[in-house]
Parts: structure tokens; sequence; C-alpha cells
């Protein structure tokens, strides 16, 4: 696991490595979960088949204009475990939709409907995999990472390349593929509702 981390955009260089690959797991950290108030802090990458983490952390005023490309590459899925409030954020800060997008968290509540859809339970169900607590989730990302938050930051890509491929083909066993598309397709239309509707359920008979 090679972490590269930095407080400032990815490098022309950086940015076309990671151009190339068809598939991007992304993570982001927040200062909180709340989508009005609270911000970007951290964007984690990992380009297929490779070991390079990127850990770039978003600071107020500045650009990031490559990192920006690279989320919006057309050519690229990004992987998210629960992308509904990272794109949601990342639309947020940068001011794009990260499509197109496979989210393991809709994947799996589709493929195994009757089973929990945390990603420490889920990794540890298929591939015997302990994920180290969650202690690091309510640290501090706005200051200077240390080396665990680093280490904790990258270990949440780590995993998703391959629980998309066990995903995908468990979703095609079970004939849900096309409704999992679906749903990732409507993210971006699911965020902006988040902003501007809330929880109010618009398909709902009689929304409250
Ligand atoms: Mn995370």
């Amino acid at each position: 696991m090679n972490i590269i981390y930095q407080q400032h955009d990815l490098s022309d260089k950086q940015a076309r490595a990671l151009m190339v690959s068809k598939e991007l797991a992304v993570d982001t950290e927040l200062t909180g979960l709340d989508v009005k108030s609270d911000r970007l802090c951290l964007v984690q990458l990992r380009a297929l088949d490779c070991s390079d983490f990127y850990l770039i952390q978003i600071k107020d005023g500045q650009t990031y204009p490559n990192l920006t490309k690279v989320l919006a590459n057309p050519k690229s899925v990004k992987i998210f475990h629960y992308a509904r409030m990272d794109m949601l954020m990342i639309y947020k800060r940068l001011g794009i939709w990260v499509v197109p997008v496979f989210c393991t968290k809709i994947a799996v509540l589709l493929a195994r409907p009757k089973k929990g859809h945390a990603l420490h339970n889920v990794l540890k169900e298929l591939f015997k995999i302990e994920m180290c607590g969650a202690e690091e989730t309510t640290s501090d990302w706005t200051r200077t990472l240390t080396k665990k938050q680093q280490n904790y930051a990258a270990t949440d890509v780590l995993y998703l390349h391959d629980l998309k491929r066990v995903l995908t083909d468990m979703l095609a066993d079970t004939n849900r593929l096309e409704l999992a598309n679906k749903c990732f397709e409507f993210l971006p239309t699911r965020c902006q509702m988040d902003m501007d509707w809330g929880e109010r359920d618009i398909f709902g008979y009689n929304p409250k």
C-alpha cells in the first residue's frame, strides 16, 4: 500500500495516471453528515490493480481542477460505498457529478436484501476480512493527517474494486443488475433532492 498524501491538487502526471483506469475506488471524509452545514475534507482514490492510494486533502480557498477532471471522467466507473453522501459533498465543493458510478451499498442491498450493508460486515462475510474499528470515523480530517488517519482513510478504498466484482456477479445471478444500474444512474437526481427536499418522499402517496 503506497499512500500518497497531499494537501493540494493532483499533479498533471498523477491525473493522467488516474484517467486511464477504467475503474476508480473513491471515498471521502467529511466534517460530519449534515448535507447543509458539513463539508468535504478528504478524497481517497485508488485506480484498478494499482498499489498507489491518493489522499487529497481539501482546503478552503484552494481549487482542484485535476482532481475534478479525474472524478468527472466519463470513461471510468467510480466505486463508492454509499455514493449518495460522497457524490453530494463532492458536488457541493467541486461542482460536478461523479458519474458513472457503482455504489457497493446499493449493490449489497439489492443482491442480498435480508442481510446487513455495513462495509466491515460485508467484507467479513464475503472475503473473511476483519477491518479495524471505526474509531477514526469521528476524527478531525481538517488538520494535517497522522499516519494512523492516513492508513485508515486508504483502507476505506482498499477492497472496493474486489467488492464491485463480487457484487456484480451476485446481481447478475439474482437478475438485479439492470435494476442496480438504474439506481446508480438515478443517484445525481437523488442527491439534488437531498439538497432541496430533505426527507420528504415525493414518490409517496401522501408525502408528509
Ligand atoms: Mn471513509
